[in-house]
């Protein structure tokens, strides 16, 4: 269903609105998690204000220790509901566990499979019956382009057809950078796929001075979108810091995306 062959054109995705794919250009900003209702209404303001057509920030948050802050849950969800009913930006979270599809359904615009469940077929099967809003599927962290390719076929066989293909960095044998990121995957997923892909610089790099010199290369190269982490005060941020930019930094920046790719 995701093959190319057999759909030469490319798909283009709603997202309650602002396309993705072809020629539009997707621009998610946002924290890597909600801490407060000010903190998402502050820095979704910022970010429409920059250029960004969606708002991004994490309820449910996949952490490596348990110990380490685990998200708002219901009420980060909200949050990002009161966030797009003041700036009218669509939302994006991610969904950990198919107990939360419905309520998802709801409050969601794009629902994000983190690259830690790109594999987890039961969750992929239950988002793609019961989950009514297009899906942002993350690459796995250490998965091929036909297993990343073979989780969208899990959504789309299941029914749901509005996948879109974020990858965010592998791992490789460098340790300086959080993961590396595979430009060629843009093209590679295009000669495959008529799935759009976005770059996640943020989590590719894991440190913001990458995200500028990363973001423009994807678009270069011809991605679909950029999904970046924006923090009003990176230094405090409960997750993701140090990767993440200032409003001004992806204000800066996202005037620069527009000298190279055309945002519609
Ligand atoms: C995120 O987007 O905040 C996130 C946890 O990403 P990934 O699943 O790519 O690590
Ligand atoms: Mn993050």
């Amino acid at each position: 269903l995701a093959n190319r062959a057999f759909h030469p054109d490319d798909s283009i995705i709603d997202v309650s609105g602002v396309k993705v794919g072809g020629d539009h250009l997707a621009l998610i900003a946002g924290p890597c998690s909600v801490e407060s209702k000010e903190q998402v209404i502050e820095i979704a303001k910022a970010a429409k204000a920059a250029g960004a057509n969606m708002l991004r920030g994490g309820a449910f948050k996949p952490r490596t220790s348990p110990y380490a802050f685990q998200g708002m849950g219901t009420e980060g969800l909200d949050i990002l509901v009161a966030a797009k009913k003041e700036t009218g930006l669509p939302i994006v979270s991610e969904l950990m566990s198919a107990d939360y599809i419905e309520e998802f359904n709801e409050k969601v615009d794009l629902v994000q499979i983190g690259a830690r469940n790109m594999q987890n077929f039961d969750l992929l099967k239950e988002v793609g019956k019961r989950c009514t809003k297009p899906v942002l599927l993350k690459r796995g962290l250490s998965s091929t382009y036909e297993e990343w390719i073979m989780s969208a076929e899990y959504i789309m066989a299941s029914g749901n057809p509005n996948v879109i293909l974020c990858e965010r960095g592998v791992r490789t044998f460098e340790s300086y950078t959080r993961n590396t990121l595979d430009l060629q995957a843009i093209p590679v997923i295009k000669k495959l796929t008529h799935l759009p892909i976005i770059i996640d610089p943020s989590h590719a790099g894991g440190k913001w001075w990458l995200v500028e010199p990363m973001a423009k290369a994807a678009v270069a190269a011809g991605c679909d979108g950029l999904m970046i982490e924006v923090h009003n005060n990176p230094e405090c941020a409960l997750c993701d810091g140090p990767q993440s930019l200032k409003p001004k930094k992806y204000t800066e920046l996202i005037e620069q995306i527009r000298e190279i790719g055309h945002i519609v």
